[in-house]
């Protein structure tokens, strides 16, 4: 294995992947590279985390556009000597890789769970059969392209490393980027969060999010949902689902009101330190795979709980 590059247009996530990378390192003996694209500030902290850093520049890739940043990638991955290329797996790292790994002629696997290198190989886990089973893969091509689902290794440390400039001659994709808005909504970032506050199709009332909201305040946490809670809905934006067709979490604590626990949602939370459910149907799945359980109806647990936590309830 010649080197390992690692890419995220989101900075946390691009430490987490830069631990992965040491670890595949240790175990290969490739040298990691960093890259940042028109993004200085990322090429410093990264670098003030001990890694060999790139900067690439150019105003025609446009970080919107994924088939510019692949193709800035691509151009990394040959000039820098590297054949193993590790990137999120937010929305955005997901189609990243896929069209990275078309242009290298590359196997690619994403949504990765838990990845380990043994006899020379990179082993991923991942989420089979629509979540109800796990499989372990792996990719045989000499490039490789994995996209690492968030909190899968902790973020590196501060060290000291270094920033180099990458000047690639990359052309646009023809895209223009008329306008970027900010959503109406600010981005959730569910994946990172420590507490998850989880609502279910058993919320009732859509006035009721603002004690789930207030809930997951005074804990610090976010609030998250099933699928159908955003989909059919439309209560909360679809950046909070979890699950298979939404978000891997990790919390420390998830709370979870009136969820049901069918597996296309429990993929995205299982792995969750705590799990604690509050649902009236003693038989529902939830009730199964949680640590802790309450069997009680939401309308009588809400105003408790946030008068417990807040000391109010909101009207
Ligand atoms: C291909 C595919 C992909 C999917 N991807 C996802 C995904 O990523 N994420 C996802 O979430 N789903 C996904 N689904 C849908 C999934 O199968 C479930 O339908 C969904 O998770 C159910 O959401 P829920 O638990 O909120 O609702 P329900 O299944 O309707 O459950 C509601 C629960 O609330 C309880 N309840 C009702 N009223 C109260 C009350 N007053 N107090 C306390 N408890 C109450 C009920 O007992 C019940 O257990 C997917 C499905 C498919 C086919």
């Amino acid at each position: 294995m010649a080197g390992i590059l690692i890419y995220s247009d989101q900075d946390p996530l691009s430490f987490e992947l830069l631990t992965a990378a040491r670890y595949i390192a240790e175990n290969t003996g490739a040298a990691v590279k960093a890259v940042s694209i028109n993004n200085h500030a990322q090429a410093e902290a990264l670098a003030g985390r001990g890694a060999e850093s790139y900067r690439i520049d150019g105003k025609e890739i446009i970080l919107e556009d994924t088939a510019a940043v692949a193709r800035a990638l691509k151009g990394a991955v040959e000039t820098l000597d590297t054949d193993v290329v590790l990137l999120s797996a937010n929305r955005r790292g997901k189609e990243l890789a896929g069209r990275l790994a078309q242009m290298l002629d590359a196997g690619c696997l994403s949504d990765v769970n838990a990845l380990a290198v043994r006899s020379g190989r990179i082993e991923c886990t991942r989420n089979a059969l629509g979540g109800a089973t796990v499989a372990v893969q792996t990719v045989t091509s000499k490039r490789k392209v994995i996209a690492l689902s968030a909190k899968v290794f902790a973020a590196a440390p501060d060290g000291v490393g270094h920033i180099s400039d990458l000047t690639l001659d990359v052309k646009g994709s023809g895209i223009k980027l008329m306008e970027s808005r900010a959503k109406a909504e600010e981005a959730a970032h569910i994946e990172t969060a420590a507490v998850l506050v989880v609502v279910g199709q058993g919320l009732e009332n859509r006035k009721d999010l603002a004690i789930v909201k207030r809930i997951a305040d005074s804990l610090k946490g976010e609030v998250a949902c099933s699928k159908p809670v955003a989909t059919d809905k439309k209560w909360l934006a679809e950046d909070r689902i979890i699950g298979l067709s939404g978000k891997i979490c990790k919390p420390d604590l998830a709370i979870l009101l009136g969820v049901s626990g069918q597996v296309q949602f429990m993929v995205g939370i299982r792995d969750a330190k705590t799990i604690v459910a509050i649902n009236r149907d003693e038989n529902a799945c939830i009730m199964q795979n949680a640590d802790y359980i309450m069997t009680a109806d939401l309308q009588d647990v809400l105003p408790e709980l946030s008068r417990a936590l807040t000391g109010t309830v909101p009207s």
